[in-house]
């Protein structure tokens, strides 16, 4: 691979993991939702829990030579 802005070959690859969580708000709303639903929505509040993180992983290129960031 080589830099797309000075042609140079050394190139450092990175990798930048970034982790999502849902907001605040809707876990308020989720809350609301399990107690006017007497529970059920416990349930459902639960499986949000467990499949509420979500990791990306990007893998950035930086040329040693100009200091050019992209991603791949
Ligand atoms: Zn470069």
């Amino acid at each position: 691979m080589k830099c797309p802005k000075c042609g140079n070959d050394s190139i450092e690859f990175v990798s930048n993991v970034q982790s999502k969580n849902r907001g605040a708000l809707s876990w308020i709303g989720w809350l609301l939702f399990a107690f006017l639903t007497f529970g059920i929505g416990l349930l459902f509040w639960f499986f949000m829990a467990l499949t509420n993180k979500k990791t990306i992983t990007k893998t950035r290129a930086i040329c040693k030579n100009c200091g050019h960031q992209w991603d791949i």
